[in-house]
């Protein structure tokens, strides 16, 4: 396996994004899109325009799970700083794929942030589902 230094960290350079979600254990949920739910000004919807359309035509489902992330934050049932609401912890994958943010959609695998998340999270990375990581995680998402 081919492997890949950046800031003398070495880490394998990967052909997908399996068994990892490293990039998604700190974004509480998906990036930008609380900024639609607050007051939605003409400024806002120019800035992110694809984000806004992605954010009106999401299933009901998906939203909902947006304003539970919410309400656990107002009701201090979640500090915010954990694992992305949409992030199945056992899969490590995004449940609501084709409705993520930009942002998610631009990360690059292999790049310097996803080098740089993996690091960050080098003990919560496993295969295996069912394991210590795992749980790790799920605490973190409370
Ligand atoms: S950190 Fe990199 S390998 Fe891991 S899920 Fe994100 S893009 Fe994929
Ligand atoms: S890819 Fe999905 S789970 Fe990961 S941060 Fe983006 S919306 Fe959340």
């Amino acid at each position: 396996m081919t492997h890949q230094w950046i800031d003398g960290v070495k880490l394998p350079v990967l052909d997908n994004c399996d068994n990892c979600g490293a990039c998604c254990f700190e974004q509480g949920s998906p990036p930008g899109y609380l900024l639609f739910t607050g007051q939605i000004t003409s400024e806002l919807i120019k800035f992110l325009p694809d984000d806004y359309e992605r954010f009106v035509m999401m299933p009901a489902d998906a939203k909902a799970e947006i304003n539970d992330y919410i309400d656990r934050l107002e009701n201090e049932l979640t500090s915010g700083g954990g694992p992305c609401c949409w992030l199945d912890i056992e899969t490590r994958r995004c449940r609501w794929y084709q409705h993520r943010p930009s942002i998610c959609r631009d990360f690059e695998l292999n790049s310097e942030e996803c080098h740089g998340w993996r690091d960050d999270h080098v003990n919560l990375i496993d295969s295996n589902a069912d394991n210590a990581a795992t749980h790790e995680l799920d605490k973190m998402l409370r």
